[in-house]
């Protein structure tokens, strides 16, 4: 240890003593990569269905750049799959953190024959392994692996995550003090209203032309945010008037130095009149309950309009532990009240922006309240629901919603879709609502003829008529699948085989020249479940990448010269399975 470390640990004891030690002492990780570190991606930051575990470090458009050990350790897993983390390595630390490093090209050598053993002992590409802490002892700073492209990345780049040991949770990379360059404040585009209640209302004033525009209750909109003098101030409004129960969002992202990424911020906080009301803090989360972004931002918003929103208030049943609210974030506006609103947002650094305006409390009108439409039923998030029709059953788990609704649903004629259908569409409620867990559909069949049964599948119908697979079965009656959204159901079936289609490889062609093997695979709808390689007879390993539909197989070493046989067999999720052998010379 430096003497510097030991006096500022001395001081550090004498001034918080041994119960209060920094729990992230900056000099206990390093960077794993050996360049300058830019980054692609922040923690917790928006994506489809989660937050983010981990840091995307940038590696200047390339694979293949050595990765170190953040932190002395070892290696306590190591998983290959064709999506999410793709090559992925895990090291468990002495401090009870582990650090996780995906989207790997390769593993160092020693790591690397050791899963190549495991793939031949299992004959299956996607493997995971969870060595024992004597077999890959690692010092920090050690090479352990080559950054790439593997599994469900968009770009080569290393995922980097922190994850506490005890409770699996990803924690945020940069409370440890990367070497990260960040003196730039979030940016904030915009925020939104909302009339939450059942009878709140707010009006909003067009500077321009005194013109009031309503929201009515159950709605939102936006209000524009311009710089103006180098504060943040509204665009096109001047005066915000409000009744009832109301609740604010924003859009904003965070910028790093030398770097144009759009990043996540780390903090966002909602005052009224001084007092906090709303702060969300992205230092941590549980895995299983990153779906819960759905109810952390306007899903309605991300699914119309693309743009994510977060929301500066919760959600009934949003059980994020991330928060620190008054009354849930929701104020309430009465007549005569002034409410000085404060949106402060802050990222990992204490790089800081914010903007305030006044809510000027009105009577509210009367409201013409919910209308009572015949077929309409109210769900409640805490409950189970079930919903039954002609040919149609809904059954939903308690808290399969955020929120309590009115739901809809309605059977409609099916025509005008691109494959055969054998059920009416069953629109259930509307697919902006997000749903946090499994509903389970059960559509009957009547015109599917016997033959099919076994092919049944739903599927989901787009707005423009195609479909996409929502899995299911027969089951003796109708078919059932379970799905995690709304939208509009029907019956198809699929008994398309796979495709497979050689790249590089012909009848007979001398593959000499080559080091490998590359074929295309696809499925036209349930998507590929299996496949399996062999030459001669023999199970040999072919990588693959789902996000390019590539097979790839390595020539070993050990293949005889001579004429040889290649056979590929695909099967998809249904169960359709397509074939090929290809004799070659090599
Ligand atoms: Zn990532």
């Amino acid at each position: 240890m430096k003497w510097r470390a030991i006096v500022a640990g001395a001081i550090a004891f004498i001034l918080f003593g041994s119960a209060n030690p920094d729990p992230y002492p900056d000099d206990y990780f390093e960077s794993p990569l050996g360049i300058p570190l830019y980054l692609a991606g922040s923690f917790a930051e928006m994506r489809s269905n989660h937050f983010h575990g981990g840091l995307d470090m940038k590696t200047q458009g390339h694979a293949g750049y050595p990765v170190y050990a953040a932190a002395d350790g070892w290696v306590s897993r190591v998983a290959v799959s064709p999506g999410g983390y793709g090559n992925a390595l895990y090291l468990s630390h002495q401090n009870g953190y582990m650090t996780v490093y995906g989207h790997l090209d390769r593993f160092s050598e020693n790591i690397q024959l050791a899963v190549k053993e495991r793939q031949y002992a299992e004959e299956r590409f996607d493997v995971q392994m969870f060595p024992d802490r004597g077999r890959f002892p690692v010092l920090k700073g050690e090479l352990i692996a080559y950054s790439g492209n593997s599994g469900g990345s968009s770009g080569p780049h290393l995922h980097f995550e922190i994850r506490d040991e005890r409770t699996g949770w990803p924690m945020n990379p940069l409370l440890w003090g990367f070497d990260v360059k960040d003196t730039i404040k979030p940016r904030i585009y915009r925020f939104k209203v909302y009339a939450l209640g059942t009878t709140s209302r707010i009006r909003l004033r067009d500077s321009r032309t005194g013109g009031w525009r309503i929201i009515e209750a159950g709605e939102s909109a936006f209000v524009e945010l311009i710089r103006y003098n180098g504060s943040i101030v509204m665009q096109c409004v001047d005066r915000i008037e409000a009744s009832g129960p109301i609740g604010i969002g924003v859009q904003t992202h965070d910028f790093h130095d030398g770097s144009n990424n759009l990043l996540g911020q780390y903090k966002i906080r909602v005052l009224k009149d001084d007092e906090s009301i709303f702060e969300s803090v992205l230092e941590r989360f549980a895995f299983d309950q990153t779906r819960f972004i759905n109810a952390h931002v306007d899903y309605a918003e991300r699914s119309s309009s693309g743009r994510w929103v977060q929301r500066g208030f919760v959600l009934p049943g949003n059980e994020l532990p991330m928060y620190e609210t008054k009354d849930e974030g929701v104020f309430t506006v009465t007549p005569g009240d002034v409410s000085d609103i404060d949106v402060q947002v802050e990222d990992a650094y204490g790089n800081a922006a914010g903007f305030s305006f006044d809510v000027f409390g009105t009577y509210s009108e009367d409201s013409s309240g919910i209308d009572e439409s015949s077929e309409v039923y109210r769900w409640s998030h805490e409950e189970l629901f079930t919903y039954r029709a002609r040919g149609f059953t809904l059954r939903a788990p308690a808290g399969a919603l955020y929120d309590d609704i009115q739901f809809h649903y309605s059977e409609l004629p099916a025509f005008g879709l691109k494959r055969p259908v054998y059920s009416a569409l069953h629109s259930v409620h509307d697919r902006v609502v997000p749903v946090h867990k499994p509903l389970s559909l059960e559509i009957s069949a009547p015109d599917l003829p016997e033959e099919l049964h076994d092919k049944a599948v739903i599927a989901q119908v787009s707005s423009n008529g195609s479909l996409s697979w929502a899995g299911g079965e027969w089951n003796g009656r109708s078919v059932k699948t379970s799905v995690r959204s709304f939208g509009t159901f029907v019956v198809t079936v699929d008994d398309d085989p796979p495709e497979i289609r050689p790249l590089n490889i012909s009848p007979g062609k001398n593959m000499a020249s080559t080091g490998e093997i590359r074929i295309r695979i696809r499925d036209g709808f349930s998507g590929i479940r299996s496949y399996r390689g062999t030459i001669d007879g023999e199970w040999v390993l072919f990588e693959y990448d789902a996000k390019y539909q590539l097979l790839r197989h390595r020539f070993e070493n050990d293949l005889p010269r001579g004429s040889h046989m290649l056979e590929m067999t695909v099967t998809d999720n249904k169960g359709n399975t397509a074939s090929r052998e290809i004799p070659f010379t090599r």
